[in-house]
């Protein structure tokens, strides 16, 4: 038994959208980790063990913007093989928090034995938060770039995220375009001088 580890996590990089397994070392003192991305570099998360409360884990969400403080006290993570981190405003799935090994069954999980046990699941769940992240953070740098315009001249937007598609909204005039998020094609299609269709709210039906 490792006695020096205190659980794994797993997190979906909010730049990238990669996701890899680390340990998390039973602290000494009030020592912080800060765990990085080894794809692209980015921060995904802060780790620190608080004798009182236990394993804190603050970690933001790309999606709706907002910082995210999940505690897991000792006894919890004792007992813990697996489980979801979601975040607490949008429910968007942030990564996973268990034993390495159940972590590694779930991500080396072939797509198709996923699918069977979860059927509520979408197909290839992974690549889709990928895809999806990935997606979100392309547009996002596309509008910070002057790269993204309605046509009523405004290049501010709110996003969302769908099920396989990101929703962006003029912040100016209120129009509203679906961009696919589905594919790697998808995102091949976001590049500087993309065609993005944006629809006239009084237009659109059933929103
Ligand atoms: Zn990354
Ligand atoms: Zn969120
Ligand atoms: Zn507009």
């Amino acid at each position: 038994m490792l006695v020096d580890t205190l659980c794994s996590v797993a997190f979906y990089c909010q730049r990238c959208g990669q996701i890899e397994i680390t340990d998390v070392p039973v602290f000494t003192g009030h020592g912080q980790q800060v765990l990085r991305c080894s794809h692209c570099g980015a921060e995904k998360a802060k780790l620190r063990f608080e004798p009182h409360s236990g394993l804190v884990i603050e970690t933001a969400c790309s999606v709706c913007g907002s910082k995210n403080r999940l505690v897991y006290p000792l006894r919890q993570l004792r007992g813990l093989r697996f489980e979801k981190v979601y975040c607490g405003t949008d429910h968007f799935e942030l990564g996973y928090i268990g034993r390495w090994q159940d972590l590694a069954e779930f991500l080396d999980f072939n797509a198709a034995e996923y699918d069977a046990l979860h059927p509520q699941d979408a197909y290839n769940f992974m690549e889709r938060q990928q895809i999806l992240l990935e997606a979100f953070n392309r547009l996002h740098d596309l509008a910070a770039e002057g790269d993204l315009l309605c046509p009523c001249g405004g290049h501010e937007f709110t996003a969302d995220i769908a099920e396989d598609a990101i929703h962006l909204e003029c912040t100016r005039c209120g129009s509203y375009a679906v961009i696919p998020a589905r594919t790697p094609e998808d995102l091949r299609q976001l590049q500087p001088g993309c065609e993005v269709t944006f629809l006239r709210p009084d237009l659109i039906r059933n929103r």
